[in-house]
Protein backbone atom coordinates (compact mmCIF):
# COMPACT_ATOMS: atom_id res chain seq x y z
CA UNK A 1 0.00 0.00 0.00
CA UNK A 2 1.44 3.11 -0.85
CA UNK A 3 1.30 6.14 1.55
CA UNK A 4 -1.09 7.88 -0.62
CA UNK A 5 -3.60 4.66 -0.52
CA UNK A 6 -3.02 4.70 3.04
CA UNK A 7 -3.60 8.18 3.60
CA UNK A 8 -7.12 7.85 1.15
CA UNK A 9 -8.20 4.95 3.46
CA UNK A 10 -7.75 7.37 6.57
CA UNK A 11 -9.92 9.93 5.50
CA UNK A 12 -12.05 7.68 4.53
CA UNK A 13 -11.89 5.90 7.99
CA UNK A 14 -12.72 9.19 9.30
CA UNK A 15 -14.88 10.69 7.50
CA UNK A 16 -16.96 7.37 8.34
CA UNK A 17 -16.95 7.93 11.30
CA UNK A 18 -18.34 11.44 11.33
CA UNK A 19 -21.67 11.28 9.74
CA UNK A 20 -23.23 14.70 8.89
CA UNK A 21 -26.00 15.57 10.98
CA UNK A 22 -30.07 14.91 8.95
CA UNK A 23 -30.65 18.48 8.72
CA UNK A 24 -27.35 20.48 9.09
CA UNK A 25 -27.34 23.97 10.04
CA UNK A 26 -24.65 27.32 9.61
CA UNK A 27 -23.38 25.83 13.31
CA UNK A 28 -22.92 22.51 12.54
CA UNK A 29 -21.09 23.39 9.25
CA UNK A 30 -18.95 25.49 11.74
CA UNK A 31 -18.43 22.72 13.96
CA UNK A 32 -17.67 19.80 11.25
CA UNK A 33 -14.76 22.55 9.34
CA UNK A 34 -13.00 22.63 13.15
CA UNK A 35 -13.35 18.60 13.65
CA UNK A 36 -11.52 18.69 9.90
CA UNK A 37 -9.13 20.59 10.83
CA UNK A 38 -8.22 19.38 14.18
CA UNK A 39 -8.02 16.06 11.68
CA UNK A 40 -5.38 17.48 9.26
CA UNK A 41 -8.43 17.65 6.32
CA UNK A 42 -8.54 21.66 6.30
CA UNK A 43 -6.22 23.63 3.61
CA UNK A 44 -4.70 20.24 2.84
CA UNK A 45 -2.34 22.32 0.62
CA UNK A 46 -2.43 25.74 1.88
CA UNK A 47 1.09 26.85 3.61
CA UNK A 48 1.75 25.34 7.00
CA UNK A 49 2.44 28.63 8.15
CA UNK A 50 -0.87 29.90 8.15
CA UNK A 51 -2.49 26.80 9.07
CA UNK A 52 -2.84 24.68 6.06
CA UNK A 53 -0.92 21.12 5.80
CA UNK A 54 1.44 22.12 3.22
CA UNK A 55 0.59 18.95 1.48
CA UNK A 56 0.27 18.65 -2.20
CA UNK A 57 -2.64 18.17 -4.70
CA UNK A 58 -2.24 14.23 -4.74
CA UNK A 59 -3.29 14.35 -1.23
CA UNK A 60 -6.08 17.00 -1.54
CA UNK A 61 -7.55 14.95 -4.61
CA UNK A 62 -7.66 11.78 -2.40
CA UNK A 63 -9.67 13.63 0.29
CA UNK A 64 -12.12 14.96 -2.45
CA UNK A 65 -12.08 11.28 -3.97
CA UNK A 66 -12.87 10.22 -0.17
CA UNK A 67 -15.48 12.72 0.08
CA UNK A 68 -17.49 11.46 -3.44
CA UNK A 69 -19.49 8.86 -1.26
CA UNK A 70 -20.81 10.80 1.90
CA UNK A 71 -22.30 14.38 2.29
CA UNK A 72 -20.04 17.33 3.69
CA UNK A 73 -21.75 19.71 4.20
CA UNK A 74 -19.84 22.91 4.22
CA UNK A 75 -20.95 24.34 1.44
CA UNK A 76 -21.41 27.86 2.77
CA UNK A 77 -17.32 27.55 3.57
CA UNK A 78 -17.40 26.97 -0.30
CA UNK A 79 -16.17 30.82 -1.45
CA UNK A 80 -13.90 31.40 1.36
CA UNK A 81 -12.04 27.67 0.78
CA UNK A 82 -12.05 27.99 -3.31
CA UNK A 83 -12.19 31.51 -3.91
CA UNK A 84 -10.94 34.12 -1.46
CA UNK A 85 -8.59 31.93 1.18
CA UNK A 86 -6.69 31.13 -2.16
CA UNK A 87 -6.79 34.63 -3.45
CA UNK A 88 -5.09 35.88 -0.09
CA UNK A 89 -2.11 32.77 -0.51
CA UNK A 90 -1.59 34.14 -3.92
CA UNK A 91 -1.56 38.13 -3.17
CA UNK A 92 -2.84 38.96 0.62
CA UNK A 93 -0.42 40.57 2.71
CA UNK A 94 1.56 38.68 5.28
CA UNK A 95 -0.72 40.28 7.73
CA UNK A 96 -3.63 39.38 6.05
CA UNK A 97 -2.65 35.41 5.73
CA UNK A 98 -1.18 35.48 9.38
CA UNK A 99 -4.90 36.91 10.34
CA UNK A 100 -7.46 35.68 7.97
CA UNK A 101 -6.40 31.92 7.00
CA UNK A 102 -6.45 29.92 9.59
CA UNK A 103 -9.53 31.18 11.47
CA UNK A 104 -11.16 30.48 7.52
CA UNK A 105 -9.80 27.01 7.86
CA UNK A 106 -10.88 26.12 11.35
CA UNK A 107 -14.70 27.44 10.24
CA UNK A 108 -14.74 30.31 12.87
CA UNK A 109 -15.10 33.13 9.89
CA UNK A 110 -17.28 32.55 7.18
CA UNK A 111 -16.08 34.17 3.86
CA UNK A 112 -18.26 35.98 0.93
CA UNK A 113 -16.81 37.46 -2.47
CA UNK A 114 -18.11 41.14 -4.07
CA UNK A 115 -17.78 41.89 -7.60
CA UNK A 116 -21.37 41.28 -9.01
CA UNK A 117 -23.92 44.48 -9.23
CA UNK A 118 -26.76 45.51 -10.79
CA UNK A 119 -24.79 47.17 -13.98
CA UNK A 120 -21.99 45.02 -13.90
CA UNK A 121 -21.87 41.50 -13.90
CA UNK A 122 -20.18 40.10 -17.40
CA UNK A 123 -18.66 43.17 -17.12
CA UNK A 124 -17.72 43.24 -14.29
CA UNK A 125 -15.08 46.22 -14.99
CA UNK A 126 -17.98 48.48 -15.26
CA UNK A 127 -18.45 48.47 -11.61
CA UNK A 128 -19.51 51.33 -9.67
CA UNK A 129 -19.38 50.73 -5.86
CA UNK A 130 -16.60 53.60 -5.73
CA UNK A 131 -14.06 53.74 -2.23
CA UNK A 132 -12.87 57.29 -1.99
CA UNK A 133 -9.26 57.50 0.36
CA UNK A 134 -9.99 60.40 2.96
CA UNK A 135 -6.77 60.45 4.25
CA UNK A 136 -7.00 57.57 6.66
CA UNK A 137 -8.94 55.25 5.15
CA UNK A 138 -11.18 54.25 2.53
CA UNK A 139 -14.84 55.11 2.39
CA UNK A 140 -16.93 52.95 0.42
CA UNK A 141 -20.60 53.33 -1.02
CA UNK A 142 -22.79 51.41 -3.34
CA UNK A 143 -24.35 48.14 -4.32
CA UNK A 144 -23.47 44.23 -4.96
CA UNK A 145 -25.88 41.45 -5.80
CA UNK A 146 -25.86 38.06 -6.20
CA UNK A 147 -23.58 37.36 -3.23
CA UNK A 148 -23.61 33.74 -2.45
CA UNK A 149 -23.85 33.47 1.23
CA UNK A 150 -23.35 36.68 2.54
CA UNK A 151 -25.93 36.72 4.68
CA UNK A 152 -23.92 34.02 7.17
CA UNK A 153 -20.80 35.82 6.27
CA UNK A 154 -18.19 37.66 8.73
CA UNK A 155 -15.82 38.78 5.66
CA UNK A 156 -15.96 39.63 2.26
CA UNK A 157 -13.55 40.20 -0.57
CA UNK A 158 -14.60 43.17 -2.38
CA UNK A 159 -13.94 45.37 -5.41
CA UNK A 160 -14.89 48.95 -5.98
CA UNK A 161 -13.50 51.79 -8.23
CA UNK A 162 -10.56 53.40 -6.87
CA UNK A 163 -10.16 55.89 -9.82
CA UNK A 164 -12.83 56.72 -12.59
CA UNK A 165 -9.98 58.72 -14.24
CA UNK A 166 -8.51 55.88 -15.88
CA UNK A 167 -9.97 53.09 -18.17
CA UNK A 168 -11.83 50.80 -16.45
CA UNK A 169 -9.42 47.86 -15.95
CA UNK A 170 -7.36 50.52 -14.47
CA UNK A 171 -8.77 52.24 -11.47
CA UNK A 172 -10.39 48.87 -9.48
CA UNK A 173 -8.99 48.17 -6.11
CA UNK A 174 -9.62 44.92 -3.98
CA UNK A 175 -10.10 45.11 -0.30
CA UNK A 176 -11.40 42.80 2.56
CA UNK A 177 -14.04 43.94 4.04
CA UNK A 178 -15.96 43.32 7.62
CA UNK A 179 -19.55 42.08 6.48
CA UNK A 180 -20.41 42.92 10.09
CA UNK A 181 -20.06 46.84 9.89
CA UNK A 182 -23.13 49.04 10.67
CA UNK A 183 -22.65 50.55 7.11
CA UNK A 184 -22.66 47.05 5.20
CA UNK A 185 -26.82 46.45 4.59
CA UNK A 186 -27.13 42.16 3.24
CA UNK A 187 -30.68 41.66 2.07
CA UNK A 188 -31.09 38.16 1.11
CA UNK A 189 -32.98 37.36 -2.17
CA UNK A 190 -34.62 34.22 -2.73
CA UNK A 191 -34.35 32.08 -6.07
CA UNK A 192 -36.20 29.50 -7.91
CA UNK A 193 -35.21 27.08 -5.63
CA UNK A 194 -37.46 28.73 -2.77
CA UNK A 195 -34.07 29.13 -0.89
CA UNK A 196 -31.72 32.27 -0.38
CA UNK A 197 -29.02 30.80 -1.96
CA UNK A 198 -27.44 34.58 -2.73
CA UNK A 199 -28.06 38.64 -1.78
CA UNK A 200 -28.00 41.89 -2.46
CA UNK A 201 -25.72 44.35 0.02
CA UNK A 202 -25.77 47.94 0.10
CA UNK A 203 -22.73 50.17 1.53
CA UNK A 204 -23.50 53.28 3.31
CA UNK A 205 -20.12 55.11 4.41
CA UNK A 206 -18.39 51.76 5.37
CA UNK A 207 -14.60 52.97 6.45
CA UNK A 208 -11.93 50.17 5.59
CA UNK A 209 -8.17 50.44 6.70
CA UNK A 210 -5.27 51.00 4.44
CA UNK A 211 -3.78 47.28 5.30
CA UNK A 212 -6.93 45.73 3.83
CA UNK A 213 -5.99 46.27 0.43
CA UNK A 214 -5.42 43.17 -1.14
CA UNK A 215 -2.56 43.43 -4.13
CA UNK A 216 -2.08 46.78 -5.09
CA UNK A 217 -3.88 50.15 -5.04
CA UNK A 218 -5.79 50.52 -8.83
CA UNK A 219 -4.31 46.45 -9.56
CA UNK A 220 -7.86 45.26 -8.31
CA UNK A 221 -8.38 43.77 -11.67
CA UNK A 222 -5.12 41.38 -11.51
CA UNK A 223 -6.86 40.26 -7.72
CA UNK A 224 -10.25 39.96 -9.45
CA UNK A 225 -8.79 37.75 -12.13
CA UNK A 226 -7.31 35.81 -9.35
CA UNK A 227 -9.91 34.94 -7.71
CA UNK A 228 -12.27 34.51 -11.03
CA UNK A 229 -9.36 31.72 -11.83
CA UNK A 230 -9.65 30.15 -8.51
CA UNK A 231 -13.40 30.29 -8.62
CA UNK A 232 -13.92 28.35 -11.87
CA UNK A 233 -11.14 25.49 -10.93
CA UNK A 234 -12.94 25.10 -7.94
CA UNK A 235 -16.80 24.94 -9.34
CA UNK A 236 -15.72 23.05 -12.26
CA UNK A 237 -13.57 20.33 -10.38
CA UNK A 238 -15.03 20.27 -7.19
CA UNK A 239 -18.01 19.00 -8.72
CA UNK A 240 -16.92 15.52 -8.03
CA UNK A 241 -17.98 16.82 -4.17
CA UNK A 242 -21.13 17.69 -4.98
CA UNK A 243 -24.66 15.75 -5.31
CA UNK A 244 -25.84 16.12 -8.68
CA UNK A 245 -29.25 14.91 -7.87
CA UNK A 246 -30.07 14.64 -11.58
CA UNK A 247 -26.67 12.21 -12.26
CA UNK A 248 -27.15 9.29 -14.10
CA UNK A 249 -27.67 6.65 -11.60
CA UNK A 250 -30.27 8.84 -9.86
CA UNK A 251 -32.17 9.04 -13.06
CA UNK A 252 -31.71 5.75 -14.30
CA UNK A 253 -33.02 4.31 -10.88
CA UNK A 254 -35.97 6.29 -11.31
CA UNK A 255 -37.01 5.49 -14.65
CA UNK A 256 -36.23 1.81 -13.56
CA UNK A 257 -39.14 1.86 -10.87
CA UNK A 258 -41.42 3.72 -13.28
CA UNK A 259 -40.67 0.60 -15.79
CA UNK A 260 -39.93 3.27 -18.39
CA UNK A 261 -36.87 1.06 -19.35
CA UNK A 262 -38.57 -0.21 -22.20
CA UNK A 263 -38.85 2.53 -24.31
CA UNK A 264 -35.69 2.43 -26.51
CA UNK A 265 -36.34 6.49 -26.42
CA UNK A 266 -35.58 6.58 -22.97
CA UNK A 267 -32.93 4.07 -23.14
CA UNK A 268 -31.29 6.78 -25.84
CA UNK A 269 -31.10 9.83 -24.00
CA UNK A 270 -29.55 7.67 -20.66
CA UNK A 271 -26.98 6.54 -22.56
CA UNK A 272 -26.54 10.17 -23.80
CA UNK A 273 -26.48 11.26 -20.51
CA UNK A 274 -24.34 8.80 -18.94
CA UNK A 275 -21.60 9.56 -21.88
CA UNK A 276 -21.43 13.10 -20.86
CA UNK A 277 -20.89 12.15 -17.52
CA UNK A 278 -18.19 9.96 -18.30
CA UNK A 279 -16.50 12.51 -20.34
CA UNK A 280 -16.51 15.24 -18.19
CA UNK A 281 -15.77 12.96 -15.12
CA UNK A 282 -12.79 12.09 -17.69
CA UNK A 283 -11.73 15.79 -18.18
CA UNK A 284 -11.72 16.45 -14.33
CA UNK A 285 -9.20 13.47 -13.66
CA UNK A 286 -7.33 14.59 -16.20
CA UNK A 287 -6.75 18.35 -15.26
CA UNK A 288 -6.58 16.80 -11.42
CA UNK A 289 -3.42 15.30 -12.78
CA UNK A 290 -2.38 18.12 -13.94
CA UNK A 291 -2.68 20.02 -11.09
CA UNK A 292 -0.85 17.26 -9.04
CA UNK A 293 2.04 17.16 -11.94
CA UNK A 294 1.77 21.41 -10.58
CA UNK A 295 0.28 22.58 -14.04
CA UNK A 296 -2.49 25.11 -13.21
CA UNK A 297 -5.57 25.42 -14.91
CA UNK A 298 -5.72 28.86 -15.42
CA UNK A 299 -8.30 30.54 -18.49
CA UNK A 300 -8.98 26.24 -19.07
CA UNK A 301 -10.70 26.04 -15.63
CA UNK A 302 -13.39 28.02 -18.17
CA UNK A 303 -13.33 24.80 -19.88
CA UNK A 304 -14.34 22.41 -17.05
CA UNK A 305 -17.15 25.23 -15.61
CA UNK A 306 -18.46 25.49 -18.80
CA UNK A 307 -18.75 21.66 -19.28
CA UNK A 308 -20.37 21.43 -15.65
CA UNK A 309 -23.02 24.03 -16.58
CA UNK A 310 -24.28 22.17 -19.59
CA UNK A 311 -23.95 18.54 -17.89
CA UNK A 312 -26.38 20.21 -15.21
CA UNK A 313 -28.84 21.52 -17.54
CA UNK A 314 -28.29 18.67 -19.66
CA UNK A 315 -29.10 16.19 -17.35
CA UNK A 316 -32.18 17.98 -15.36
CA UNK A 317 -33.20 18.08 -18.54
CA UNK A 318 -33.07 14.25 -19.51
CA UNK A 319 -34.60 13.80 -15.86
CA UNK A 320 -37.69 15.92 -16.43
CA UNK A 321 -38.00 14.48 -19.93
CA UNK A 322 -38.41 11.04 -18.91
CA UNK A 323 -40.20 11.34 -15.90
CA UNK A 324 -42.60 14.37 -17.04
CA UNK A 325 -45.05 16.08 -14.85
CA UNK A 326 -43.61 14.04 -11.90
CA UNK A 327 -40.83 16.15 -11.86
CA UNK A 328 -42.20 19.02 -10.50
CA UNK A 329 -45.53 17.54 -8.98
CA UNK A 330 -42.68 15.24 -6.79
CA UNK A 331 -44.14 13.52 -3.83
CA UNK A 332 -40.71 10.98 -3.34
CA UNK A 333 -37.30 12.68 -2.02
CA UNK A 334 -35.85 11.10 -5.31
CA UNK A 335 -38.18 13.03 -7.77
CA UNK A 336 -37.94 15.61 -5.47
CA UNK A 337 -34.48 16.13 -5.64
CA UNK A 338 -34.72 16.08 -9.47
CA UNK A 339 -37.13 19.22 -9.07
CA UNK A 340 -34.59 20.82 -7.44
CA UNK A 341 -31.80 20.40 -9.63
CA UNK A 342 -33.95 21.61 -12.34
CA UNK A 343 -34.65 24.84 -10.40
CA UNK A 344 -30.46 25.07 -9.96
CA UNK A 345 -29.49 23.88 -13.23
CA UNK A 346 -30.07 27.75 -15.08
CA UNK A 347 -28.08 29.20 -11.54
CA UNK A 348 -24.66 27.00 -12.74
CA UNK A 349 -25.00 28.79 -16.49
CA UNK A 350 -24.99 32.24 -14.65
CA UNK A 351 -22.57 32.12 -11.72
CA UNK A 352 -18.74 31.95 -11.68
CA UNK A 353 -19.25 33.56 -15.56
CA UNK A 354 -21.93 32.89 -17.74
CA UNK A 355 -21.87 30.28 -20.64
CA UNK A 356 -21.39 32.37 -23.15
CA UNK A 357 -18.45 34.48 -21.60
CA UNK A 358 -16.75 31.11 -20.92
CA UNK A 359 -17.29 30.68 -24.23
CA UNK A 360 -15.64 34.10 -25.14
CA UNK A 361 -12.80 33.37 -22.58
CA UNK A 362 -11.44 29.68 -24.15
CA UNK A 363 -11.73 31.24 -27.50
CA UNK A 364 -9.65 34.71 -26.73
CA UNK A 365 -7.58 32.71 -24.19
CA UNK A 366 -7.09 28.87 -24.91
CA UNK A 367 -7.29 28.80 -28.59
CA UNK A 368 -5.83 32.24 -29.46
CA UNK A 369 -8.53 33.11 -31.87
CA UNK A 370 -9.12 36.47 -32.27
CA UNK A 371 -10.32 38.66 -29.24
CA UNK A 372 -13.92 40.11 -28.72
CA UNK A 373 -14.12 44.02 -29.63
CA UNK A 374 -13.65 45.79 -27.03
CA UNK A 375 -14.50 49.81 -28.02
CA UNK A 376 -14.55 50.95 -24.20
CA UNK A 377 -11.43 49.69 -23.46
CA UNK A 378 -8.91 52.37 -22.89
CA UNK A 379 -11.34 55.68 -22.29
CA UNK A 380 -11.36 56.86 -19.23
CA UNK A 381 -14.02 55.14 -16.61
CA UNK A 382 -16.13 58.42 -16.60
CA UNK A 383 -16.57 58.76 -19.70
CA UNK A 384 -18.57 55.14 -20.22
CA UNK A 385 -22.43 55.14 -20.39
CA UNK A 386 -22.41 51.66 -18.68
CA UNK A 387 -25.17 50.50 -16.21
CA UNK A 388 -26.79 52.37 -13.68
CA UNK A 389 -24.54 55.31 -14.24
CA UNK A 390 -25.58 55.40 -18.10
CA UNK A 391 -29.30 55.69 -16.34
CA UNK A 392 -28.57 58.51 -13.51
CA UNK A 393 -27.34 60.73 -16.52
CA UNK A 394 -29.92 59.50 -19.21
C1 LIG B 1 -25.99 30.89 -8.12
C2 LIG B 1 -25.22 32.15 -8.34
C3 LIG B 1 -24.29 32.56 -7.41
C4 LIG B 1 -23.59 33.75 -7.60
N1 LIG B 1 -22.70 34.13 -6.63
C5 LIG B 1 -22.00 35.29 -6.80
C6 LIG B 1 -21.09 35.73 -5.79
O1 LIG B 1 -20.92 35.07 -4.74
N2 LIG B 1 -20.44 36.91 -5.97
C7 LIG B 1 -20.63 37.66 -7.09
O2 LIG B 1 -19.98 38.70 -7.21
N3 LIG B 1 -21.49 37.29 -8.07
C8 LIG B 1 -22.19 36.12 -7.94
N4 LIG B 1 -23.09 35.73 -8.91
C9 LIG B 1 -23.33 36.60 -10.06
C10 LIG B 1 -22.72 36.09 -11.37
O3 LIG B 1 -21.31 36.25 -11.35
C11 LIG B 1 -23.39 36.89 -12.50
O4 LIG B 1 -24.75 36.48 -12.55
C12 LIG B 1 -22.73 36.66 -13.83
O5 LIG B 1 -21.44 37.19 -13.87
C13 LIG B 1 -23.56 37.27 -15.00
O6 LIG B 1 -23.83 38.61 -14.76
P1 LIG B 1 -25.33 39.16 -14.87
O7 LIG B 1 -26.21 38.28 -14.06
O8 LIG B 1 -25.29 40.62 -14.57
O9 LIG B 1 -25.74 38.92 -16.39
P2 LIG B 1 -25.32 39.83 -17.64
O10 LIG B 1 -23.85 40.08 -17.61
O11 LIG B 1 -26.23 41.01 -17.70
O12 LIG B 1 -25.61 38.84 -18.83
C14 LIG B 1 -26.92 38.67 -19.42
C15 LIG B 1 -26.79 37.75 -20.61
O13 LIG B 1 -25.95 38.38 -21.62
C16 LIG B 1 -24.89 37.52 -21.99
N5 LIG B 1 -23.67 38.30 -22.26
C17 LIG B 1 -23.19 39.34 -21.53
N6 LIG B 1 -22.03 39.80 -22.06
C18 LIG B 1 -21.77 39.02 -23.16
C19 LIG B 1 -20.73 38.99 -24.14
N7 LIG B 1 -19.70 39.86 -24.08
N8 LIG B 1 -20.78 38.04 -25.12
C20 LIG B 1 -21.83 37.16 -25.16
N9 LIG B 1 -22.85 37.15 -24.28
C21 LIG B 1 -22.83 38.07 -23.29
C22 LIG B 1 -24.67 36.64 -20.76
O14 LIG B 1 -24.02 35.43 -21.10
C23 LIG B 1 -26.11 36.42 -20.28
O15 LIG B 1 -26.73 35.39 -21.00
C24 LIG B 1 -23.82 34.55 -8.74
C25 LIG B 1 -24.77 34.14 -9.70
C26 LIG B 1 -25.49 32.96 -9.50
C27 LIG B 1 -26.50 32.57 -10.52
Amino acid sequence: MTDLDEYSRKARAWLAGHPAPADPSVSDARALMAQLYDAGYSGITWPAEYGGQGLTEAEERAFQQATRDVTLPINVFGIGLGMCGPTLVSIGSEEQKRRYLRPLLRGEEIWCQMFSEPGAGSDVASLQTRAVFDGEAWILNGQKVWTSVAQHADFGLIIARTDPEVPKHKGITMFVIDMHDPGVDVRPLRDMTGQSHFNEIFFDDVRIAPDQVVGEVNGGWSAAVTTLLHERVSIGMGSARTDRPAAYENVAATAREQRLLEDPIVVDRLVDLYLRERSFDLLNARMSQEVKAGIFPGARGSVIKLLLAELTLYSADVASEILGPETVAYDSEENGKIARALAWGPGMALGGGTNEIMRNIIGDRVLGLPREPQVDRDMPFRLLKVGTQKEAEA
